[in-house]
């Protein structure tokens, strides 16, 4: 494997271990367990003394090159491939914290992030303050002696705020905090959180990464002593493994991640100016577009817009509800990173749990509907957009 290989590459050919076989595409290794020679081959297994697997728990052939694919791409030196993205994100928080440590994160997550850090967190002594990630002005003044972790997504689910990635990094290396980021919404290929300075990046394998709506995975990727040290034991003892048959999915779904998600953006970035010039649309939040608040840190953190859109309707929940009842192509689903186009109403959906003040705090008002533009033909969804929001009353 080389390492100057670039994404599109890497994506296709990186971490492929092949068998006996010779074969062209990755196999399944649907097994629980694995047999071994001798009795002293297992013991010097256990004793570490030898490579290979002991325990579809603790690792196994497809997830591992899963693994290694996932680290070439995002320049980490070690990952543990998990069932989902909740499970990467709470054993990445979990793994690393005990009673009497504090978390800082950004208060715009993704809903069960928030309810990691916010509700779960504190139920086993683990003190945690969330904050306008915006401004670093909040992440410094949220700073206890006791702070371990940093925890934020950029761009934020659903109205794609930004968060400076470097500049939360260099706050926490100040304290001897670790920074993880969940790079779901920016792809890594976009965004790389590792180079910008954080220690561990989650991702929900489930979006992008699969694309095309099959299984739930997720990733823990940093560097190979942090692993070591912290997540280790955590994911051999707490059980949260990927399946192979998922993991083989993935492989094959992230070998065309280039392809899919360069036509996303292309749509995202097409569907935003064309509702940006549209009289019932209030506004659009696009990362993609010179007009978002945040168009400054865009362009020093991330390589490419975004396959989400945000835009507010003025008809508030009433137009919303009209418009994507009324699109035809896209569906109604709460899903991204889909090859098909999906929308969705945070305010009754993803945020609906939210309280009508934290909702206003993170920009999500009744009339704000969120796009993950798939991969279909551009004019088809441009044209499904301008007769659905015909039918909107104005
Ligand atoms: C979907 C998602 C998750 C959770 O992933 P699952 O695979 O659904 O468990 C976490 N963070 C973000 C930003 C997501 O979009």
């Amino acid at each position: 494997m080389s390492k100057t290989w670039r994404p599109a590459t890497q994506l296709v050919h990186g971490g492929t271990l092949r068998s006996q076989y010779g074969e062209t595409s990755e196999a399944i290794y649907l097994t629980q367990g694995f047999v071994y020679e001798t009795s002293e081959a297992a013991e010097a297994r256990f004793k570490g003394e030898t490579e290979g697997y002991i325990y579809a728990r603790y690792g196994s052939p497809t997830n591992d090159m899963f693994e290694k694919r996932m680290c070439m791409l995002e320049g980490a030196e070690d990952a543990r491939a998990t069932a989902s993205g909740m499970a990467a994100v709470t054993a990445a928080v979990l793994c690393q914290v005990k009673a009497g440590d504090h978390i800082v994160a950004a208060r715009a997550l993704f809903g069960s992030c928030r309810w990691v850090v916010e509700t779960l967190a504190p139920k086993y002594g683990i003190e945690c303050t969330l904050v306008d990630g915006r401004d670093l002005a909040n992440w410094e003044k949220a700073i206890r002696p006791n702070t371990k972790v940093f925890f934020l997504e950029s761009p934020t689910n659903p109205t794609l705020e930004v968060v400076d990635i470097t500049g939360v990094a260099k706050l926490a290396n100040q304290v001897g905090a670790k920074v993880i980021v969940d790079n779901v919404f920016a792809t890594p290929l976009f965004q790389k959180p590792l180079e910008l300075g954080a220690h561990i990046v989650v991702y929900s394998a489930t979006k992008h990464i699969d694309g095309q709506g099959r299984c739930l995975g997720g990733v823990v990727l940093s560097d190979k002593d942090w692993i070591d040290e912290n997540l280790h034991d955590y994911f051999r003892h707490t059980g949260p493994a990927m399946s192979p048959f998922n993991a083989w999915t993935l492989l094959k779904g992230i070998e065309t991640l280039p392809l899919r998600v360069k036509q996303q953006t292309g749509n995202a970035a097409k569907i935003a100016d064309f509702l940006a010039e549209q009289s019932k649309v209030a506004k659009v939040i696009y990362p993609g577009r010179k007009d978002h608040p945040q168009a400054d840190i865009i362009a020093k953190q991330m390589t490419g817009g975004s396959t989400l859109v945000a835009f507010e309707l003025k008809g508030g929940k009433e137009a919303a509800f009209a418009l994507q009842n009324a699109l035809d192509i896209v569906k109604i689903s709460n899903n991204l990173g889909d090859s098909k186009s999906l929308i969705t109403h945070p305010a009754t959906t993803t945020h609906k749990n939210l309280s009508e003040e934290a909702r206003a705090e993170l920009g999500i008002s009744p009339g704000t509907v969120r796009l993950s533009a798939g991969i279909e033909d551009t004019d088809d969804l441009i044209e499904d957009f301008a007769k659905a929001l015909a039918k909107v009353s104005a």
